[in-house]
């Protein structure tokens, strides 16, 4: 009987050294873990395209025939190794830069090959750079054979409506054993390998032999992970079942419920985790009740409040202030676009908690950002009686001292701050609410140090301008309860986007020149390319001369994360101040800055920005009653996907729209805010890009048992209780929320 925590180095097949390989490069150290190490894309084996109707693009495509000739081509980096593939129908170009010696050496000429890889167009030619090449069981196909068109089997065949559940046949438990040999099976699993692993030839075909040795292994159905009751309501196929059926399929539907019932289990646990912790949470930490609102905020907003509040802000200030009253510990992700005005709803938080004699605590990401807040804090402040102070990393000796010791004895009403702020010795009389601005900067761990700064946990609340696609904030941030800011204060004009080509610089340079004239100020940004940090300057220094020359008579502030942070923000604040008209920027200007005067915002290179950059470092603009311009700024040669991005952000500017689409661009794992996270993006079948339907229904599924006040104890739930804790065990992430 094999079992799954055993060690993947004593499966058939494996051994010390594909282990390690194993191990280092995929994270699989079990057989178990090798199960769960599903293909991400199968090929029906029984359809080969011809290479006469190949076009350059298509994607991945299967062939079979045999190499007619080697040919290395090129010298130094160029330098390639060509093999001339033809098919009876047609000759194509395999092309490789790297590993020809093994490549030559160890395929022939005139022997069958199973080709499968990607086409394109090169020089008006056709070819397959870095195929997988595969010794065929059959022999290639005679001129005028018929082939079978094909088409490839991917993981796109999620069901995207819950019906597809209904049309799942009772299941079966263990299907019947694999036939021999690859030509047997319909379906070939393909796995991600790394280029280490190809390079000493474990690729993914070696992979598919291994799943397959361990799916023969496995002569006992594997156990059930999910209660039988949800296996009967969503009609999903049995783990063994799945399991079996994800790596070799024995038909396209049995694939796509295989996919379905892992998909589900997937999504569910995560979900069940975080809404099992966030129950765990409530009943653990009553928190502070404030059950008043007195004389400060209504001092505030009946004197002081410098506008009208936006039905929005009204609206997310209720949501709270019924949180911090509940006796429940607020913990709350307030989201809302840039220039939604979320730092007004932060000090009139702020406000009730004084109110009920507590101190709050702003955490901002960076130290200008921080500066900011405390001005504008100050400033909408200044007539009334509290104190408003700021400690950063610089925030030195006696200065530091005395802060410190007035936080202590309550003197200091908010303290505004960077990460400083979680420092051990910075201990408050009555710590309230802790508000963090930009939160995809502080990760949880963080967040939860700050809960330690008084007895009863302080309320949470966490801002973000980022807006964050519904599937993604249920997992990211599925603990907290979501307030929405989705309205701009009145009188903003909507920023015009135009996207401009780089070799029209005179008529872009006549705009700004418009814009100046009128009094106006204007950012160019230049992208951070974080392989070269000297090129990055390189090209911050380039265009700052360019600008020089093309604005001889204006002033202009150049800033970069390269300088100092005490010159950076001066920097800043001369161009805040106007003292300056051009600031040309890294991005390090993304973030929250505000000047409400400047009108234009040049990107430099946008192709080089993702959308939720691009939408950030436009938020910057139209901060005034004034029309604003975002130019981004292309070379003229684009990708597709690229004209697609600058074309979104021509066609919108709504947040939340930019996020969705971001998303589906790039999926879940390049997102801002979600490589810092960590968490649930070991997602290992599941995506967040396109499951959202799945996800709903599993955090719906989650809701319901952990809404059952004896779902603890309930003897049907023992299989889940169970799951959880060793996938605790297994997951860190999953474990360090809690
Ligand atoms: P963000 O949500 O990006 O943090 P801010 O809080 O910086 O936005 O607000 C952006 C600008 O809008 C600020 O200049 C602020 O004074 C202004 N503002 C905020 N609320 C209102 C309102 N209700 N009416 C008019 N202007 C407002
Ligand atoms: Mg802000």
């Amino acid at each position: 009987m094999l079992r799954l925590d055993q060690d993947i180095k004593y499966l058939q097949g494996v051994g010390p050294h594909r282990a390690d390989m194993l191990r280092k490069e995929l994270d699989i150290k079990t057989v178990g873990d090798l199960l769960e190490f599903y293909p991400y894309r199968h090929i029906d084996r029984s359809h080969f395209y011809r290479i006469s109707d190949i076009n350059g693009n298509m994607p991945y495509v299967q062939l079979i025939g045999e190499i007619l000739s080697f040919e290395g081509v090129g010298e130094g980096r160029k330098k390639r190794l060509i093999a001339h593939f033809s098919d009876g129908t047609g000759v194509i170009d395999l092309v490789w830069f790297q590993g020809t010696k093994y490549i030559s050496q160890n395929y022939d000429c005139h022997k069958p090959y199973i080709v499968f890889g990607k086409p394109q167009l090169f020089k008006g030619r056709i070819n397959v750079p870095h195929p997988e090449l595969e010794a065929s069981p059959l022999p290639p196909p005679k001129e005028g054979e018929n082939h079978q068109r094909g088409e490839n089997i991917k993981y796109s065949f999620v069901p995207s409506t819950p019906s597809l559940f209904a049309e799942a046949p009772a299941t079966s438990v263990g299907t019947p054993p694999l036939s021999e040999g690859a030509g047997g099976r319909l379906f070939r699993p393909i796995y991600h390998t790394s280029e280490t692993m190809k390079k000493r030839g474990l690729n993914s075909s070696m992979i598919a032999k291994l799943t397959a040795t361990l799916l023969k292994m496995l002569d006992q159905p594997l156990a059930e992970t999910l209660p039988d009751y949800l296996i009967q309501r969503y009609h999903l196929v049995s783990r063994d079942e799945a399991m079996r059926q994800i790596h070799y399929p024995t038909s396209a539907d049995s694939l796509r419920r295989a996919q379905a019932r892992l998909k589900f289990e997937e999504l569910f646990y995560v979900q069940l985790n975080i809404i099992r912790y966030a129950r765990d949470r409530a009943r653990k930490y009553r928190g502070l009740v404030f059950p008043r609102v007195g004389t400060m905020f209504n001092d505030f907003f009946f004197h002081h409040l410098p506008f009208q509040l936006t039905g929005a802000q009204k609206r997310v200030i209720k949501e709270i202030r019924a949180d911090m009253g509940s006796g429940r510990q607020m913990n709350r992700l307030l989201q809302g676009d840039v220039g939604s005005g979320k730092t007004l709803v932060a000090l009139m938080c702020a406000l009730i908690a004084i109110d009920n004699s507590y101190q709050t605590c702003i955490m901002a990401p960076t130290e200008i950002l921080a500066e900011q807040h405390l001005e504008t804090l100050q400033r909408m402040l200044k007539d009334m009686p509290l104190r408003v102070e700021l400690l950063t990393g610089t925030v030195k000796g006696k200065r530091r001292e005395k802060l410190l010791n007035d936080l202590l004895t309550g003197d200091i009403h908010i303290l505004v701050g960077t990460h400083a702020v979680i420092e051990e010795n910075v201990q408050f009389a009555r710590l309230g609410l802790v508000i963090i601005d930009e939160q995809h900067r502080f990760g949880v761990a963080q967040r939860a140090k700050l809960w330690q700064k008084n007895v009863v946990p302080p309320h949470v609340l966490v801002m973000t301008a980022t807006p964050i696609p519904r599937t993604l904030a249920m997992t990211l941030y599925g603990d907290l309860d979501v307030s929405v800011i989705d309205e701009l204060p009145p009188g903003r004009k909507p920023i015009q986007t135009i996207h401009q080509y780089d070799r029209h610089r005179l008529s872009l340079n006549k705009g700004i020149r418009r814009q100046i004239d009128l009094g106006r100020q204007v950012y160019i940004v230049y992208p951070l390319i974080k392989e070269s940090e000297k090129m990055d300057l390189k090209n911050l220094e380039d265009g700052y001369e360019q600008v020089k020359l093309d604005f001889p008579d204006c002033s202009i502030s150049k800033v970069h994360g390269q300088m100092k942070p005490a010159e950076k923000d001066a920097e800043m604040q001369r161009f805040a101040n106007g003292e300056t008209q051009i600031l040309v920027a890294t991005t390090v200007i993304e973030v929250g800055v505000n000047v409400p005067n400047a009108s234009v915002m040049v990107i430099e290179n946008a192709e080089r920005f993702g959308l939720s950059q691009l939408h950030q470092l436009r938020g910057r603009v139209g901060r005034g009653a004034d029309q604003s311009f975002c130019i981004l700024v292309t070379k003229y040669n684009l990708s597709e996907d690229t004209r697609r991005r600058i074309q979104i952000m021509v066609d919108t500017t709504d947040g939340f729209e930019i996020a969705e689409q971001d998303l589906q661009l790039r999926g879940p794992g390049d997102l801002e805010g979600t490589q810092q996270s960590g968490m649930a993006f070991d997602l290992k079948i599941a995506n967040l890009a396109k499951d959202g339907i799945l996800l709903q229904m599993a955090r719906d599924a989650a809701q319901e048992i952990i809404d059952d006040e004896n779902c603890e104890q309930n003897p049907l739930n023992q299989i889940l209780w169970q799951r959880l804790y060793e996938l605790r065990k297994t997951n860190i992430n999953w474990g360090s929320i809690s």
